[in-house]
C-alpha cells in the first residue's frame, strides 16, 4: 500500500496544518470542512501562521479546498483520509457514516482526536472500515513536533498499521510512537499528570510561577518555555479540555481526581485568558513589550520577577543533563523540595501506567521526548536519579552503531560502518573554530587512506551556528592581522579540502546551518539535509562577508548556470542579494529555491534517519567517483558589472533602506563578485576569487562598526544595524 494522495476532514487548526505538511512531503492533500468557504478559510489561517506551516509557497498548491456535500465523493480516490473535525463522538461517528459511503476499497482512515477512544469511533461501521481505521493523533504544530502517536483498534489490519507507520516516518518525517488505546493516550496522559502536579505545588503558595518554570525548563532538559508558557502557547483551553477527558475517562477513581482542574484554570478559562492566542494567560504581553506575570491571588498582572535559586545557577556547570537532574533533585533546597514534590510522583506513575498505555519504556520515554521536548523521558530520569544511568549515548532505534576514531574538544572522526567516515562536530552550538577545522582536515586525510565516503553531519539539533566569533573579534580587537589572515587561510584550506577531497563527500546539516557552517554545505560533492534546515550565508549580520569560500562558490554556481552570451548581472545580482541581505532559508527545499541547496542535493524528512541517508548517498557515489579537479577559471564580470552592483548599493543607500556601514559592506561585496579590479570581463582561479574574499574579510574585520556588530551579536544573539 502507497499512500499518493490524502484527504484531510476539517480545516481547523489541525486539519489546515496536517493537510500542509502532506503537501511539504509532495502529497496532494483535498482539505474539506462543513461548507467550501470554512475550508478556504481554514487553508488561509494556514497560511499566515508563524512560523510557517509550509516548507515553500510552492507547497501551498498542493492543497485544495472544498466542502464535505461536494468534495466527500472524490474521497474515493484518496489512499489516506485523515479527519480532525471537532472533539465530538457523535459529531465524528456521523462524519464516518459519510466517509464509508465513499471511501475507497483500500482506503485507510484515521482520526486525529485526541482523547475519544479510537475503538469507539469506530462502532457502527462495516468490517472493511474497521480494518482500515486508526488512530493518528499529530501535535501541534504538526510540521514541527516530531511525536506522532498511532492507535490501532483490536481490527486494524496490521498491514494497514504499517503503510501508515511507514508513510509517517519516512515521508512525514515524524516520530512514530505505536500507543494503546487509553484516555490520551501517552504523551498528553504523562505530561497533564506532571502539570496537575505542579499546579498543586502552585496553589500551596510556596513558589511563584517563575521560579516554577525555572525548574522545570532546561535546567532539567526540557524547552525554555518549562510549564506555563507551554501551556500559553498551547493554550489553557485547550489543556483543560485534556485534563477533563482524563478525568472523566480514566478507570481509577483515584486517578481522576488528580486530573480534577484547579479553580485557577477554570477562573481562566471563563475569563477568556486562555494564553498567547488571547493575548494573556500565565504571562501578558505589556503594549509596552514587557512581559507581565500572573498573581493567581488576586488574579491581576505583575512585573515579571526573575527567579533567585542558587541551586540552580550552580546546576548550571553541570553538562550532562542526568547528572544536573540528579544533583537537582537531591538539593537540600527549595529547588530539590519542588522536584521531589513534583517530578517524583510523576516518575512514579509514568512507571506504574506505562505497560497499560505503551508497548514498552522506551516507547514512553521517546513520546515525552518527541511530544514534550524533554531531553530525557521518564524511564531515562529515573535512572539518572538512581545514578543507573548507562554512560553510552542513547541508542535509538535508527542511531547508526558508530565508533570513534578520533577525537578532539571540537569534533571527532567516527566510523559509520559500511565503508563510510563522518566527521561530527561537538562543540557548543558546533561552532567552527580550530579544533573543527583540524578534523575537518583529517577527516578527509583518513577517508582518503581508510575509507570510501566521507559524510560531515552530527546528531545535534543544530549542525552549526557558524564560525567561533569570540576568537575572530579577540584579534581583531587586538589588531593581530596576521593571525586573522591565518585563521581565514585555514577555514578556506579546509573547505577547498572538502570539495577536492578523493572520496565523495556528503555534507548533512540540520537546524541551524549558518555562515561557516553553510559554506560547509556548499562545498560538498553532494548536500543530504534535513526538511528542518535553516540555512545561510548570514556574515553580513555581523559586519562581515563570507570567506570561507561562500561567496566563491556562490558566484561560481550564478556564472555555471549563465548562458555564456547572456548579460551576467541578473544572475550576479542574487547571489548579491542572498549574501547581502544575510537570507536564511526557512526549510531545505527553501534552501533549493534561495541557491544555497542544488536541485540534485537531497531533503531527508525524518532528521532521525539524517546520518543514515547521508551515508548511503555518499556510497551510491563511490563507484567512478572523480573528484572536481580545482576551478581554473570562474566567469566574472569586471568593472562593467560593478559598476552596476555599486549603482545598486548607492541608490539604496540614498533612499535610507541601508546604512553607512551596510553600504560599505555592500561595496566590498560587489568588488569580489565582480572579480575585483578587472577593466573587462573576463575569468579568475578559484584561488584568485579566495584571495579577495580573505582580502575583503580582512579590511572589513578592521571596521569599528563590524566589531561592533560581532560584540553585539555575541552578547544577544541578534544582529546589530549600525
Ligand atoms: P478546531 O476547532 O480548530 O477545528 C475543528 C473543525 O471542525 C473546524 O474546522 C470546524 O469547521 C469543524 N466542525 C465543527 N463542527 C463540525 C460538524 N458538526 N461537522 C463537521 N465538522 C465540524 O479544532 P482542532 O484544534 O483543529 O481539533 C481537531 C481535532 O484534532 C480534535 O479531535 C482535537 O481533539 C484534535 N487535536 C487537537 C490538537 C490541538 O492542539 N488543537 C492537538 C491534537 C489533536
Amino acid at each position: 500500500m502507497h499512500i499518493k494522495t490524502a484527504a484531510v476532514l476539517g480545516a481547523g487548526t489541525m486539519g489546515a496544518q496536517i493537510a500542509a505538511h502532506l503537501a511539504n512531503a509532495g502529497v496532494p492533500a483535498l482539505l474539506l470542512d462543513i461548507t467550501p468557504e470554512a475550508a478556504r478559510e481554514g487553508f488561509e489561517r494556514a497560511r499566515a501562521l508563524k512560523p510557517d506551516p509550509f516548507f515553500t509557497p510552492e507547497a501551498q498548491s498542493l492543497v485544495r479546498t472544498g466542502g464535505f456535500d461536494d468534495g466527500l465523493a472524490q474521497i474515493s480516490s484518496c489512499d489516506w483520509i485523515i479527519e480532525a473535525i471537532v472533539e465530538r463522538l457523535d459529531i465524528k461517528q456521523s462524519l464516518f457514516e459519510r466517509v464509508e459511503r465513499h471511501r475507497g476499497a483500500e482506503g485507510i482512515v484515521s482520526s486525529n482526536t485526541s482523547g475519544i477512544p479510537i475503538a469507539a469511533l469506530a462502532e457502527g461501521r462495516s468490517e472493511g472500515f474497521r480494518r482500515h481505521f486508526l488512530g493518528t493523533h499529530f501535535f501541534n504544530p504538526p510540521r514541527y513536533l516530531h511525536l506522532l502517536e498511532v492507535i490501532p483498534t483490536a481490527d486494524t489490519e496490521p498491514a494497514v498499521l504499517e503503510t501508515i507507520r511507514h508513510f509517517a516516518d519516512r515521508r512525514l518525517g515524524k516520530g512514530v510512537v505505536v500507543a494503546k488505546d487509553t484516555p490520551n493516550f501517552i504523551a498528553n496522559h504523562l505530561g497533564l499528570f506532571g502539570v496537575m502536579q505542579v499546579f498543586r505545588a502552585l496553589e500551596s503558595g510556596q513558589y511563584t510561577i517563575e521560579e516554577i518554570d525555572a525548574m522545570t525548563g532546561p535546567a532539567v532538559g526540557r524547552p525554555k518555555s518549562a510549564t506555563f508558557r507551554t501551556m500559553d502557547i498551547a493554550g489553557i483551553d485547550v489543556l483543560a479540555h485534556v485534563a477533563r477527558n482524563l478525568a472523566e475517562r480514566l478507570e481509577s477513581p483515584e486517578v481522576r481526581a488528580v486530573f480534577k482542574l484547579p479553580p485557577l484554570v477554570d477562573d481562566l478559562v471563563a475569563r477568556g485568558w486562555v494564553g498567547a492566542k488571547t493575548g494573556q494567560g500565565f504571562y501578558r504581553k505589556e503594549p509596552t513589550g514587557e512581559i507581565s506575570t500572573l498573581d493567581p491571588k488576586t488574579m491581576t498582572y505583575r512585573a515579571r520577577q526573575p527567579a533567585r535559586l542558587p541551586s540552580l545557577d550552580a546546576a548550571r556547570s553541570i553538562d550532562d543533563v542526568g547528572e544536573r537532574i540528579r544533583a537537582l533533585y537531591n538539593g537540600k533546597d527549595k529547588a530539590g523540595q519542588f522536584l521531589r514534590d513534583t517530578l517524583g510522583p510523576t516518575l512514579e506513575y509514568a512507571a506504574r501506567v506505562a505497560p497499560g498505555i505503551a508497548h514498552s519504556n522506551e516507547d514512553v520515554d521517546k513520546a515525552m521526548r518527541w511530544g514534550f521536548g524533554w531531553d530525557l523521558g521518564p524511564f531515562e530520569t529515573l535512572a539518572a536519579i538512581r545514578g543507573t544511568a548507562s554512560r553510552e549515548p542513547r541508542a535509538t532505534s535508527h542511531d547508526q552503531r558508530v565508533r570513534e576514531v578520533r577525537r578532539n574538544a571540537g569534533a571527532s572522526l567516527v566510523d559509520l560502518g559500511d565503508g563510510a567516515l563522518c566527521v561530527e562536530f561537538h562543540s557548543k552550538m558546533n561552532a567552527i573554530g580550530g579544533d573543527t577545522i583540524q578534523m575537518l582536515h583529517a577527516g578527509v586525510k583518513e577517508a582518503a587512506a581508510n575509507f570510501q565516503a566521507l559524510v560531515v553531519g552530527n546528531r545535534a539539533v543544530n549542525f552549526s551556528a557558524g564560525a567561533n566569533l569570540m576568537l575572530l573579534l579577540l584579534e581583531a580587537q587586538e589588531g593581530n592581522w596576521d593571525e586573522v589572515d591565518m585563521m581565514v587561510r585555514a577555514f578556506q584550506g579546509a573547505t577547498m579540502a572538502l570539495k577536492h577531497s578523493e572520496v565523495p563527500v556528503v555534507v548533512a546539516p540540520a537546524g541551524l546551518a549558518l555562515g561557516g557552517g553553510c559554506e560547509i554545505a556548499l562545498h560538498g560533492d553532494a548536500v543530504q539535509a534535513a526538511a528542518e534546515t535553516y540555512i545561510g550565508l548570514v556574515e553580513v549580520g555581523v559586519g562581515l562577508i563570507p570567506a570561507g569560500g561562500g561567496t566563491k562558490e556562490m558566484l561560481a554556481r550564478a556564472m555555471d548556470a549563465a548562458p555564456s552570451n547572456a548579460d551576467p548581472l541578473p544572475f550576479v545580482q542574487r547571489v548579491f542579494e542572498t549574501i547581502g541581505f544575510a537570507k536564511v532559508a526557512t526549510s531545505g527545499p527553501d534552501a533549493k529555491r534561495i541557491g544555497y541547496f542544488r536541485p540534485t542535493d537531497g531533503i531527508t524528512m525524518n532528521r532521525d534517519r539524517l546520518l543514515e541517508d547521508a551515508k548511503a548517498r555518499a556510497l551510491a557515489r563511490v563507484v567512478d567517483y572523480v573528484p572536481p579537479r580545482p576551478r581554473t577559471a570562474i566567469r566574472v564580470g569586471g568593472d562593467g558589472l560593478l559598476a552596476a552592483l555599486k549603482l545598486g548599493v548607492h541608490l539604496a543607500w540614498r533612499a535610507g533602506r541601508i546604512s553607512d556601514h551596510d553600504a560599505l559592506i555592500g561595496r566590498k561585496l560587489a568588488w569580489i563578485l565582480a572579480g575585483g579590479n578587472l577593466t573587462h570581463a573576463g575569468t579568475l582561479t578559484e584561488q584568485q576569487v579566495l584571495d579577495l574574499e580573505r582580502e575583503a574579510f580582512l579590511s572589513l574585520c578592521g571596521e569599528r562598526k563590524t566589531q561592533e556588530r560581532i560584540a553585539h551579536t555575541l552578547k544577544t544573539g541578534k544582529p546589530l544595524r549600525n
